[in-house]
């Protein structure tokens, strides 16, 4: 049997050779897809790639861990880091370019500019981490700056994330197009994550309630619950519920603005983050009209 494995897609390392592969393609006509991601790759990265790829651009996949989004304590040092396997991952895909800058590439020497979204970074996320969101967006912007996409991929998965990413385009009138793709899980339901590596059989088992505390949200908000408190009290009770799981925060909130909400009348979503050992996870579920449930 003949089977021709994938070329893995080009690595560059610096602006200029970003700039220089893309340049081509856009004289061409042809539109360039951004996915930013920060390596240590799985299907739900893939996904965004299979986003790109749909709509006829030329896709870029960025792999950068980018310390300016961690906060002391955090787990920098020990996030996962494999370049060629992530090459690999990124082959079938259809990915066509890698761009894998050095820290110093980012932020040379002397580096003190940020770019920051005020209100939506204050919850949540931005609660438990505060330098956390301004990291992100300096760096996406950056990203956005270097390659200048048409388009650029984000999951759902961050929630929180993609809104903030979308308002700061919106903000500073960015000529890119935010599109945020569906959660991919593994088989079990637990959300695909980097970081899924760091839990241990027993912690995994347990991380489980955090999916399945979404699903029984969904399930009661497909049955014709609109009450918010009702259901997030019930994501609540079941996660604390769970031994050796710490919740970090659980809530129904409006889909744009991330305010908890008090029935539930416009896009919504049901937001958790939980601990379970060492490793802090997030998930999501989004509940309207016009999503359909998992
Ligand atoms: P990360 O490298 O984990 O920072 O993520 C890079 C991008 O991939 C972000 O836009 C994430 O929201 C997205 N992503 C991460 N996990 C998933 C998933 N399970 N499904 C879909 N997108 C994801």
């Amino acid at each position: 049997m003949n089977q021709t494995v994938p070329t893995p897609p080009p690595i560059v390392h610096t602006v200029a050779d970003l700039r220089a592969a893309v340049a081509p393609r856009r004289h061409q006509g042809v539109p360039i897809g951004l996915v930013p991601t920060m390596g240590a790759l799985h299907a739900g990265h893939a996904s965004l790639v299979t986003a790109s790829q749909a709509a006829g651009a030329f896709t870029v996949v960025t792999i950068f861990v980018n310390p300016t989004q961690f906060g002391p304590g955090e787990d920098f040092a020990r996030y996962p880091r494999n370049l060629a396997r992530d090459a690999a991952l990124l082959a079938p895909a259809g990915a066509d370019l890698i761009f894998a800058p050095a820290t110093e590439e980012v932020y040379p020497p002397g580096f003190c500019t940020r770019a920051e979204v005020e209100s939506l970074t204050r919850h949540w996320e931005g609660a438990a981490r505060p330098t956390h969101f301004r990291g992100v967006t300096t760096v996406v912007l950056k990203l956005f700056n270097m390659a200048q996409p048409d388009f650029a991929f984000f999951g759902q998965k961050d929630l929180q994330q993609s809104v903030v990413v979308r308002r700061m385009v919106r903000d500073l009138d960015l000529p890119v197009e935010v599109r945020v793709c569906p959660i991919v899980r593994e088989p079990d339901g637990l959300a695909m994550s980097s970081r899924n590596v760091f839990l241990s059989a027993d912690e995994r088992r347990r991380a489980l309630c955090l999916p399945s505390a979404l699903r029984d949200v969904e399930e009661r908000f497909a049955a014709g619950e609109r009450s918010a408190a009702i259901l997030s009290a019930a994501l609540r009770a079941r996660i604390e519920s769970t031994p050796g799981v710490q919740l970090d925060y659980a809530a129904i909130v409006d889909a744009e603005t991330l305010e908890e909400v008090s029935a539930i009348a416009a896009p919504s979503a049901a937001i958790a983050a939980l601990r379970v050992g060492a490793t802090r996870l997030l998930d999501n579920a989004l509940l309207g009209p016009e999503f359909r449930s998992r």
